[in-house]
């Protein structure tokens, strides 16, 4: 059967158990070279990693939603151990040699497939047994974070051909597994544009369209406003210059879709890589 389509799928799955509410984060992931380099990026997300098992529970599973998995068709990946995966070319030899070998939860991949409803579809998210795992949009920031690699890591496709409401619509439904132990984590940029990158800029330095579309999804995230948020495009140019195409800014709707409106966000990392890409990144909880 698959016909529940509200959080409620989720309060009782048999491969996790009950916790406190879990915070929900998006992560401004950048440049890969962040997973290496000791930069303020992966201090943040070292520190960030520290406070599971102080502030809030360890997570028993983490539901990563990563700007570089485009597929066609909802696809959670349900491997027992997910390959680490090199999506990119032209870096250091260094890069392809990191690994970040979390195991994956099968049981819970198939429960959580289950519940999740695909907006206008009778088809389940399906279940990837092979050809994924873990893109560097996920272990670039989780591996800094939980760098023991002892938490079991789900990756959650976006298929790309969906509006962007369709995709705040399926992290609405996944906001149950918060109170399941499970820590959902989107990664991705509020601003991305490769085209325009100034690789000389300065973390403060940004272009005014930037800023502008930044400081824009800051103050609706802060105001709850999330129908704005989904409705980025409608800001027309300065969203165009944000987002030639927008698979980085998606991973933000899952995040915010799970969470409620009143739940405040906190922001950090609130700088530009390269003049042309938003490190600003949210904690919610
Ligand atoms: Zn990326």
């Amino acid at each position: 059967m698959h016909n529940i389509s509200n959080s409620t799928a989720f309060d009782s799955l048999k491969s996790l158990r009950k916790t406190a509410r879990m915070p929900v984060i998006f992560l401004g992931h950048g440049s890969p070279m962040n997973a290496i380099e000791d930069n303020e990026y992966r201090r943040s997300w070292q520190a960030l990693g520290t406070e599971f098992g102080v502030k809030w529970p360890k997570p028993q599973l983490i539901v990563c939603v990563s700007a570089h998995w485009l597929t066609s068709g909802g696809w959670l990946t349900a491997m027992a151990q997910p390959k680490t995966i090199h999506d990119f070319g032209g870096f250091p030899q260094a890069l392809f040699d990191q690994q970040y070998p979390a195991p994956g939860f099968p049981a819970a991949a198939q429960e959580i497939s289950m519940g999740l409803q695909q907006p206008d579809s009778a088809q389940p998210v399906s279940l990837d047994l092979q050809e994924w795992g873990l893109d560097h949009g996920a272990w670039s920031v989780l591996k800094p974070m939980f760098p023991q690699a002892d938490i079991p890591v789900i990756q959650l496709s976006m298929d790309y051909s969906r509006p962007p409401a369709e995709h705040y619509a399926l992290g609405l439904q996944l906001k149950g597994l918060r109170d399941q132990g499970v820590l959902i984590v989107g990664s991705g940029n509020i601003v991305h544009n490769l085209r325009t990158m100034q690789m000389n800029a300065a973390p403060h330095q940004a272009y005014d369209w930037a800023l502008e579309f930044d400081q824009t999804m800051a103050d609706y995230l802060q105001q709850g406003n999330h129908a704005a948020v989904q409705d980025f495009q409608s800001l027309g140019a300065i969203a165009r210059q944000s987002h030639p195409t927008h698979e980085h800014f998606l991973p933000l709707l899952y995040t915010a879709g799970a969470v409620d409106a009143n739940e405040p966000p906190q922001f950090f990392n609130t700088s530009f890589q390269a003049a042309s890409i938003s490190m600003r990144s949210v904690l919610w909880g």
